[in-house]
């Protein structure tokens, strides 16, 4: 059986120095790939020194996250915007998405801020449509103002990471063909077992997050990719299937959704 972590972020710091075991729990759990997303500049740099490093199990997605936009500069917005646009022909190889990007209104209290962070995001949606990558999207309370705003833009493949609400919204995303990925809270949180149930399998990927901590059963415990059979195992009893079928169902969907090669 084959397992995926769609979202984790092995350029955290946090990560910096468990790194090969982490790696080593992924293979260890038969998760055979894991997009690293990034935060910034730097990480989205760290994503790609990572991907190089693990041909064909990690691949790097580059952007700048809502949580970053009240301390970028202009400047620093502009070279990371470069940066994105003149990837060399080998970095381009091991860059699968656009992510982690989007809205988060708790980290944008004032107009200003909130303007800034809609700006940033816009730009990294027009990277993703120029470049014709996929969308890593972060949604926190902001869900339905994205699904507006991506509207206006020419993007297939877009995936709302850890969506949470409102749940009237999800026959929309999935309606225009967008993906959805859902991780630990699967197995204790009420909430997004009802996602699950709301998501057909063929648009459902599982992620960690990681180093994101998480309660319930994992409380207490560093994020692993080595959660994701666990994941996909209550996925597949919410689902009434056979851990086996959503398993190849959801590592179906990484290829189809990220346009990799069988890994
Ligand atoms: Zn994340």
């Amino acid at each position: 059986m084959k397992f995926v972590d769609a979202h984790i972020h092995l350029s955290d710091p946090e990560y910096s120095s468990i790194l090969d075991k982490i790696i080593g729990d992924a293979k260890k759990s038969n998760v055979v790939a894991l997009v690293s997303n990034s935060m910034d500049l730097e990480t989205s740099k760290r994503s790609i020194q990572l991907a190089k490093k693990n041909p064909g199990l990690v691949f790097a997605a580059i952007g700048i996250h809502p949580w970053n936009a009240q301390r970028l500069t202009e400047d620093e917005l502009e070279t990371t915007l470069e940066f994105i646009r003149n990837l060399n022909e080998e970095s381009k190889r091991h860059v699968v998405a656009i992510g982690e990007i989007g809205l988060d209104s708790m980290y944008a209290m004032k107009e200003e801020q909130q303007k800034f962070q809609r700006r940033i995001f816009n730009e990294m949606l027009h990277l993703a449509e120029e470049l014709s990558l996929p969308a890593i999207i972060h949604s926190r309370g902001a869900a339905s103002e994205i699904a507006e705003i991506l509207t206006s833009y020419n993007l297939r493949k877009v995936l709302f990471h850890w969506f949470s609400t409102p749940r009237e919204l999800i026959p929309e995303l999935i309606g225009r063909g967008y993906y959805i990925s859902e991780g630990p809270p699967v197995l204790y949180s009420k909430r997004i077992r009802e996602n699950i149930k709301a998501i057909p399998i063929e648009n459902l990927l599982t992620e960690t997050d990681g180093p994101v901590r998480f309660w319930g059963p994992f409380k207490g415990k560093i994020t692993t990719p080595a959660f994701i059979p666990l994941v996909v195992d209550e996925i597949a009893k919410l689902k009434g299937m056979k851990l086996e079928e959503a398993a190849a169902q959801i590592y179906e969907n990484f290829i189809n959704f990220f346009g990799v090669k069988s890994i």
